[in-house]
């Protein structure tokens, strides 16, 4: 932290094998929110290596929670901004200013703004479209559909042979992919409703 010097993520593992080899054996399951679990584990004895530069602290390379990004990250992101001719949103409520004034001078701009997120987002007013759908599935669907359509597209190129692509055949395509998608996910939510909250969390 106070020297700036940055280290692969690879060779800071190194660094913590080396100090610590009995815990690289250590299996621990991956929490939902990215977190290993390694309850009932005695953490005092876990040697944190200095900075190999200074001997000073460490830490991620990432904008934490109540730190700025730096200023020509934003500008960069600005440029692009002015570039584009629509911006979509995806999996964000955007409550963070660092990334809501990007909404905020997309509109100003005039460039339509699409998102797709579950829950409000602090943009909803400044939003041409709004898609309230778990943003892996929507895209998923999306790439989907893309792809559903460029294959004929791309045989008629090259092949000659026509093929008639329908909207009817798209959209029985998407609701059956949904229909599907809704089962599997509803007979899992069934279950994970029934467990004790905590367990339901670690539950894979
Ligand atoms: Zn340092």
């Amino acid at each position: 932290m106070s020297c700036e010097q940055r280290i692969p993520r690879e060779e800071w593992q190194q660094l913590l094998i080396e100090r610590n080899p009995e815990w690289a054996q250590l299996d621990a399951r991956e929490a939902p929110d990215g977190d290993a679990d390694l309850e009932s584990r005695d953490f005092s004895d876990f040697e944190v290596p200095p900075c190999p530069y200074c001997g000073g602290l460490l830490k991620p390379d990432v904008v934490f929670f109540g730190e700025s990004v730096p200023r020509d990250r934003v500008d960069r992101a600005m440029q692009g901004l002015h570039q584009a001719d629509a911006m979509l949103v995806v999996g964000s409520s955007l409550m963070v200013y660092s990334g809501f004034r990007f909404a905020q001078a997309a509109a100003e701009a005039g460039i339509p703004i699409a998102a797709i997120n579950l829950g409000s987002t602090r943009a909803d007013s400044l939003l041409s479209l709004k898609v309230s759908q778990p943003c892996a599935e929507t895209l998923g669907g999306l790439v989907g559909i893309l792809v559903g359509v460029a294959i004929p597209l791309s045989v008629q190129l090259f092949a000659d042979i026509r093929i008639p692509i329908s909207a009817l055949a798209i959209v029985v395509a998407f609701g059956v992919s949904c229909l599907v998608g809704l089962v599997f996910g509803i007979l899992p939510a069934n279950r994970a409703a029934s467990l004790n909250p905590t367990d339901a969390l670690r539950y894979e």
